[in-house]
């Protein structure tokens, strides 16, 4: 048998050392000032930094670094991140990513975060902090009531629109008693344009082993109402069960929003889960004109939005909200002897009861607090002014010599692309998003639709204003002044 006193001597030679990693206040406020001042410097610069620094992968590597046993002052650590980390590639925190589909990442978030880290409540469920708790429901009901829905609804927060996906596509899944034996008879209806996370999530799921139906899209990327409709007729005289209707308020590629309405008459007449993907779309809710666009959206039986894109939060989080609370709780809902103390009669739902995640990071912090301290106006604001900014960019881009776009903007992002008097229109348009990228003031991604090869804008960011769709004008009026 161990000797007490031994042991405690053990312990007393451990403790000096273990201490080190409780901070003393004045080395807290050290570490604090420095990251504070290379955040400021960071974000004191937004006008002048590029939004995309091409061509330093051989820069950005961590293999030459050990963890030491010791360790190290933190000024090298920084000044290695700035070098390896906060310069090469893609600036997602400037004005000038117009790339994909980019948020920005609103200061106070940081702070939320920064809360959070330190107080680390436990926001998985309502007995460890009833607050963390209640703060993301209460984030959650918003949600719910900015898309007009019941109170018998549920969500939660997840760290981005795949797993909100997944997770909303494993509560139809189980509603729908789908299992190995019958999802080969099950048909689930998308268009070529769903997301690619939708299918991982449908992988993942299980619901890939259904047949996958791809129905056509109108001239304007939206899902043909008409072909859905015959399609699930073919597929009932078959013999096989329309179970789920997969559709998008605002495609990454093209910015399509599906037409909600009709789509969700025809999942209604043929008993399907209706389910939104509004992951870039989402939040144009909150304006007036996007209310008109995303009508319909009501009647979905589940939706995904992500507030680290339509809210310009910083990149982690995501929602999923489900008309059903009951559909999502059955899901995910899950007892286990460790947490026989957590059980509480007639506690509210708990995040971990609603998704794959028990312990997780207390997300509403970033996105309460930047919503209290600016309040809905800006942001309403903001989201309008990106409406209208995808809109005087495809104005003035088709001003320019040689420049076609796609389609009219639905909603915030453009496709667009240079057509050569001679020669290849995809080769060209290669080279045009070459040159922007090199140029790096701006940052633009391409997409392939139908063969064909288009730049694709999307202004989504909060720090995105009119100065900065000018400088991407400029730079592609003056890549081609010389071309043909
Ligand atoms: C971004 C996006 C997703 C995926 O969301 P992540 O947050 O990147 O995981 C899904 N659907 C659409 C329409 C998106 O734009």
């Amino acid at each position: 048998m161990a000797d007490t006193r031994k042991i405690a001597q053990h312990l007393q030679r451990l403790a000096p050392l273990s201490q080190q990693l409780d901070l003393p206040a004045d080395k807290r406020q050290q570490l604090w000032q420095a990251v504070y001042d290379y955040a400021e410097r960071f974000l004191s610069q937004q006008d002048t930094l590029p939004a995309f620094v091409d061509g330093q992968y051989d820069k950005a590597q961590f293999k030459d670094q050990v963890i030491p046993e010791q360790g190290q002052p933190i000024a090298p650590l920084l000044a290695l991140l700035q070098e390896r980390v906060d310069t090469p590639g893609l600036n997602p925190a400037s004005g000038g990513h117009l790339g994909y589909i980019p948020g920005g990442g609103l200061f106070p978030s940081a702070l939320g975060d920064y809360l959070a880290a330190i107080f680390n409540r436990y926001a998985g469920l309502y007995f460890g902090s009833p607050g963390a708790v209640a703060l993301e429901n209460h984030l959650v009901d918003w949600m719910i009531e900015l898309f007009g829905w019941p109170k018998t609804a549920a969500g939660n927060l997840a760290s981005g629109g795949s797993i909100a996906n997944l997770t909303a596509l494993v509560a139809a899944r189980d509603h729908r008693k789908i299992t190995p034996e019958n999802v080969r008879q099950q048909c689930i209806y998308l268009t070529q344009q769903v997301h690619h996370c939708v299918h991982k999530a449908l992988r993942i799921a299980g619901l890939s082993f259904a047949q996958l139906r791809t129905i056509p899209m109108d001239d304007q990327f939206r899902m043909d109402v008409e072909a859905l409709s015959q399609q699930i007729r073919s597929d009932q005289a078959d013999g096989l069960t329309p179970m789920l209707l997969i559709a998008s308020a605002g495609t990454t590629d093209t910015g399509a929003v599906d037409p909600l309405g009709e789509l969700h008459q025809v999942a209604k007449e043929n008993n399907i889960w209706f389910h939104v993907d509004a992951a870039y779309g989402g939040f144009f809710q909150l304006t007036e004109e996007g209310r008109e666009k995303l009508k319909g959206i009501e009647a979905a039986d589940s939706i995904v939005v992500d507030p680290h894109k339509g809210l310009f939060l910083p990149y982690g989080t995501g929602a999923v909200l489900v008309r059903e609370a009951s559909h999502l709780y059955a899901s995910h809902y899950y007892q286990a002897s460790y947490l026989q103390d957590a059980e509480m009669e007639g506690a509210p739902l708990s995040p971990a009861d609603l998704s794959p995640e028990l312990t997780k990071h207390f997300r509403g912090l970033r996105m309460w607090l930047p919503l209290q301290l600016y309040g809905l106006a800006p942001i309403r604001a903001a989201l309008e002014e990106k409406l209208w900014l995808a809109r005087y960019f495809a104005t003035a881009i088709r001003q320019l010599p040689g420049f076609e776009i796609a389609i009219e903007p639905e909603l915030s992002v453009v496709l667009f692309r240079y057509v050569p008097r001679s020669g290849t229109p995809n080769t060209a348009n290669q080279r045009l998003l070459s040159a922007i990228h090199s140029d790096g003031r701006v940052f633009v991604s391409s997409t392939t639709v139908e063969q064909t090869f288009w730049l694709h804008l999307a202004v989504l960011s909060f720090r995105t204003h009119q100065p900065t769709i000018d400088t991407l004008l400029e730079v592609c009026r003056s890549v081609t002044a010389d071309w043909d």
